[in-house]
């Protein structure tokens, strides 16, 4: 059936009111509307802000403490999505700009959704992001919209019967933190089977009885989310079949390749401060301020004299961003190769155009970006013999102990890392490693990049003198950062997609290996 343009636009206006209706979402249902790129893009890469901000917070802060949840509250009003979901229960009919909030919550998960589907690692990621935000927006609700909400989402769990309740009822008292002797009698219990309610097992606040956990009524939230998580990991596993026709829009596919490497913060291309390291701090530099990932490409230069294309791109990018002219760039990698197997012919030949072309000097002439540290850890994965990558996401746990340990941190250090290591928070991991080779107590920034790293490290070593950048000038808007490609290759600074498969293609091919 063909619908008209108006009724069209009815269909789609009662559509929303049924799913704005409620402050919280269980985004059962897609968006049906038309929207720009412009749109598409923004909501995207504010959501992507939220997301990390709540990974962030998550490993900073107690879960629900205080603390996490102004943070959140904060950046939840900053970026324009539902925040105070209490406040507009009070209120007949949502405002027009709460509307607008939720219509943006809504829009933004689908898109990520379509981003995040991609991989087993990119999906364990969105998934342990949204359930956290689901949860604080949940617990943020008054009992009556709780009810609400699940009467809206057909949530029905089944409760214990008056008479199993008073048998338990001395067991019911003391498993749980949210019942007491007064209570137990007027509340209702569900009784589901113990790996519905893992949360709550794992912290001890439910009572278990053969395979079954009976969770208070207060408690519900245990039992939402578990139903949250498996919709949301089903929904995936549907998306990612979807995806050959999604790939197949060529207006979508950079924007959406792009975001699941996104980087939403500066981008290291505009350089006040170049020329003003000199080549011969770059081994000291390496040991005080690189990044893991840096310095471990820098001692394999040192050592190999030689590193393939993977590693000559991150570190040649990087290096480009910290302030190294193109001259010195020049004279850098000839000097190191040449103490190989390479001769200066052969550099000159093979090696003194790709590195101009990084500096724009050659080919379509981009100003190519230096890694973020998402592009480093989901992109192009170092395989035997390279070095590039991120060592917290790539290097067995051992070896990544035995660097750890070569780079005197701290034993109770190097455990603290690996636990965010094992809990796949590689940058949170990065930043305690800074915290820990700068010795301060706390970064006051989050880590997002690795030319971020060694700002901040020059800050705290020599307050920030020859390194400080304008950020106001060399920042880009999170438009221009969404709509990079997602190749292996360097990042140009702000490009149409169209141009950009070819720009990086072209440059890639300047970095074969010899
Ligand atoms: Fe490099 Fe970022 Fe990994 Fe740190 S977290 S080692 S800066 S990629």
């Amino acid at each position: 059936m063909e619908f008209s343009s108006n009724r069209r636009k009815k269909f789609i206006s009662s559509h929303q009111a049924e799913i704005y209706g409620h402050p919280l979402q269980f985004y059962g249902q897609p968006p049906l509307e038309n929207i720009s790129l412009m749109e598409f893009e923004t909501f995207a890469v504010d959501r992507l802000k939220l997301l990390k901000t709540i990974e962030n917070l998550g490993v900073s802060y107690l879960k629900g403490s205080d603390d996490y949840k102004k943070k959140l509250n904060n950046e939840s009003k900053n970026l324009n999505f539902p925040y105070r979901l209490e406040a507009d229960d009070r209120k007949p009919q949502i405002g027009l700009s709460e509307h607008e909030k939720r219509r943006k919550d809504h829009i933004s998960h689908f898109i990520l959704r379509l981003a995040y589907c991609q991989t087993e690692d990119l999906r364990r990621w969105f998934i342990q992001q949204e359930v956290d935000l689901f949860r604080y927006r949940f617990n943020e609700l008054i009992a009556k919209q709780k009810l609400e909400f699940m009467h809206r989402n057909n949530l029905q769990y089944d409760t214990i019967s008056v008479a199993e309740k008073k048998t338990l009822q001395e067991k019911l008292i003391n498993s749980s933190y949210a019942v007491s002797g007064i209570t137990v009698e007027e509340q209702d219990f569900y009784k589901v089977p113990f790996q519905d309610a893992l949360d709550l097992v794992r912290s001890r606040r439910v009572y278990l009885k053969a395979g079954y956990a009976y969770i208070p009524h207060q408690d519900i939230v245990a039992i939402v989310l578990n139903d949250f998580r498996t919709r949301i990991s089903k929904a995936l596993a549907l998306t990612a079949r979807s995806l050959p026709a999604v790939h197949s829009d060529e207006r979508l596919q950079p924007l959406l390749n792009h975001l699941s490497h996104a980087y939403v913060g500066q981008d290291y291309s505009i350089q006040k401060n170049v020329g003003k390291i000199s080549l011969e701090q770059i081994d000291s530099l390496s040991v005080k301020s690189f990044p893991l990932c840096k310095r471990q490409l820098h001692q394999a230069l040192k050592e190999n004299h030689h590193l393939r294309h993977g590693g000559r791109m991150q570190y040649g990018l990087f290096l480009k961003g910290i302030g190294l002219s193109l001259e010195q760039a020049l004279q850098f990698w000839r000097s190191e190769f040449i103490r190989g197997k390479v001769d200066a012919d052969k550099f000159d030949k093979q090696y003194t155009y790709g590195i101009r072309h990084m500096y724009g000097k050659e080919g379509k002439r981009a100003d190519y970006t230096p890694y973020s540290c998402m592009k480093v850890i989901l992109s192009n994965l170092p395989s035997q013999g390279d070095h590039h990558g991120c060592p917290f996401r790539h290097s067995d746990q051992e070896l990544l102990k035995q660097k750890l340990q070569s780079y005197k941190v701290s034993p109770s250090g190097i455990n603290q890392i690996l636990e965010l290591v094992k809990g796949m928070h590689y940058q949170l991991a990065c930043q305690k490693y800074f915290e820990l080779t700068h010795n301060i107590e706390e970064a006051n920034f989050s880590l997002n990049h690795p030319n971020q790293y060694f700002i901040e490290s020059q800050r705290v070593i020599v307050g920030g003198k020859d390194i400080k950048r304008e950020v106001g000038t060399s920042q880009r808007s999170q438009e221009n950062s969404a709509i990079k490609g997602s190749t292996g290759a360097p990042e140009p600074a702000a490009k149409a997609p169209q141009d950009l498969a070819e720009m990086t293609e072209d440059l890639d091919s300047f970095f074969q290996d010899a």
